[in-house]
């Protein structure tokens, strides 16, 4: 197949040595889970449990939305139900510190695992060509699945993409561009077949001819496994691409793999497209054959300071301390620890946090794996716009940024940086350019939702004086119709009595 040139790129040290040749081994039962209720884009889930109840693996324990009641098999709106990850009693539901960088509070369940680890009722498997579509997405709904390749995006609302757009391929996105993170890698060595039923389930839901499973092409046994398992499966082919970091980001593969580019501000669905990540294929394969929702996941745990990294199993809510004890602990002093690959991933310091539906990675660094943390100022050398696979002028958007003109800046493509950190990463002067750009993002967001309730409260204010005035209309024609009664009245009583004289005399 005909691969296309993107636009920029780094070639980062890839780090995956320390990871990539360990089997996937499985966390044992922590003491406690933290379980937040917002582990997706989109509306936090609410708790449906109590403290004191003891609930079963598999349990949900965190709903959604109204829909899900009614189980409706669409039309969900961006949300994730969540779901116990083992039996045990529910000690604690609060406000606690959230598992990014913020450090917001957010609901967290807390979950004291009673060592059974046994599953509830669980809902009966399905086969996929003797089930409509909409139960599938249903189950798809219903399991919590989101996008696994650290998106987060709730799986079941990206296939409503089938009902507004005329889809003609499907994208596993097993370009797993970040380094040190061997997550994807793994699961593809171990478990290519229970993967490619997951694809052909998504494939078989959104009705497409064509499904491009892309490897970067340094990860040949990933590659050679996933070829193996897709034989006997129609319009499925591996294609390697070349390891350029960011080419797992959504946008670039597809340039990559079709030449197209999504416009700016659109989805793939827009050029006919859906892309899936690996992780979340084989989520579909566990709910739609199993009946199991997403309780657990693959996390590679790296880094020069981390003893024994490698690639775990880790149910969801885990916290990092658990982990990191997990793989001997650290070894070298402890520079910065990391949620995410060091290119797009978030610093964070608090290890009491828990790994959650988007968590493929953590990294423990040293000293010599972090860049330093003070800047020089920009010397103008040019070096980060060639890194810029999004075409941007990175040293131009970081003054504007800086300078928190951010109207400026997204004329300038602000909303177009997809916070790869490609610019940061090559920039001599060391300037944390993603950070400026993270938080020109935010800022923009703020604006917009500024100008969203502006015209929220603009429109309920013009409602409010139509409705006044409509009152005002209606009070004015009954006063004038109870005038014109009373007149008629009057007027009827004034012929009554002329009559009435008229007889008398
Ligand atoms: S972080 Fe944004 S500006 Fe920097 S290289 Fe990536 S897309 Fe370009
Ligand atoms: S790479 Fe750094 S120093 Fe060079 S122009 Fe870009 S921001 Fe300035």
């Amino acid at each position: 197949m005909k691969l296309f040139e993107i636009r920029g790129g780094v070639h980062p040290k890839d780090h995956k040595e320390l990871s990539a040749n360990k089997a996937i081994q499985t966390v044992p039962m922590p003491l406690e889970l933290s379980l937040p209720m917002h582990q997706h884009i989109g509306i936090a889930a609410k708790p449906m449990v109590q403290v004191g109840e003891l609930v079963a693996k598999g349990q949900l324990i965190g709903m959604c939305a109204t829909k899900c009641l009614e189980g409706a098999a669409s039309n969900h709106g961006i949300t994730a139900p969540v779901h116990a990850p083992t039996s045990g009693l529910i000690t604690n539901i609060a406000m606690r510190r959230s598992p990014h960088p913020s450090g917001l509070p957010e609901m967290m369940v807390t979950l004291q695992p009673d060592g059974a680890d046994s599953w509830g009722s669980l809902p009966s498997a399905l086969d996929p060509l003797n089930s409509s579509v909409s139960e599938l997405v249903e189950r798809i709904h219903q399991s919590g699945i989101v996008g696994m390749g650290g998106a987060m995006f709730p799986t079941a609302a990206k296939l409503e993409a089938r009902k507004y757009s005329d889809l003609h391929s499907l994208i596993i996105n097993g370009a797993e561009c970040e380094p040190y993170l061997t997550a994807d890698d793994r699961l593809m060595r171990e478990e290519a077949q229970k993967i490619v039923d997951g694809i052909f389930i998504l494939q078989h839901i959104l009705n497409v001819p064509n499904v491009i499973i892309a490897i970067e092409d340094r990860r040949v046994q990933a590659a050679d496994a996933m070829r193996t398992a897709i034989v006997s499966q129609k319009g499925m082919s591996v294609v390697l691409v070349p390891t350029r970091y960011p080419m797992g980001s959504e946008k670039h593969l597809i340039k990559a793999l079709t030449g197209e580019e999504v416009p700016s501000g659109s989805l793939p669905g827009a050029l006919g497209l859906i892309v899936n990540n690996v992780g979340t294929a084989y989520a579909v394969h566990e709910a739609v054959r199993l009946g199991q929702p997403l309780v657990s996941r693959i996390v590679t745990v790296s880094g020069g300071a981390i003893k024994n990294p490698g690639n775990y199993h880790v149910l969801l809510g885990t916290k990092v301390s658990h982990l990191v004890e997990t793989c001997g602990g650290f070894s070298q002093p402890l520079e910065q620890m990391m949620i995410g690959g060091p290119m797009m991933g978030l610093p964070f310091s608090d290890l009491e946090v828990p790994i959650t539906k988007g968590t493929n990675g953590i990294l423990a660094l040293t000293k010599s794996e972090v860049k330093p943390g003070t800047h020089r100022p920009c010397i103008r050398c040019g070096a980060c716009i060639p890194a810029c696979p999004s075409g941007l002028e990175p040293q131009d958007l970081f003054v504007l940024v800086r300078n928190e003109k951010i109207e400026p800046a997204l004329d300038a493509g602000l909303a177009d940086c997809i916070l790869c950190g490609a610019c940061s990463y090559v920039c001599p002067s060391h300037i944390p350019l993603v950070q400026f750009f993270n938080y020109g993002k935010g800022q923009a967001l703020e604006m917009r939702n500024e100008v969203v309730r502006a015209e929220r409260l603009k429109r309920l204010s013009d409602e409010r004086s139509v409705r006044v005035e409509e009152k005002a209309r209606q009070k004015k024609a009954k006063q004038e119709a109870r005038k014109k009664a009373i007149a008629a009245r009057k007027k009827a009583q004034e012929q009554e009595g002329a009559q009435a004289g008229e007889v008398k005399a």
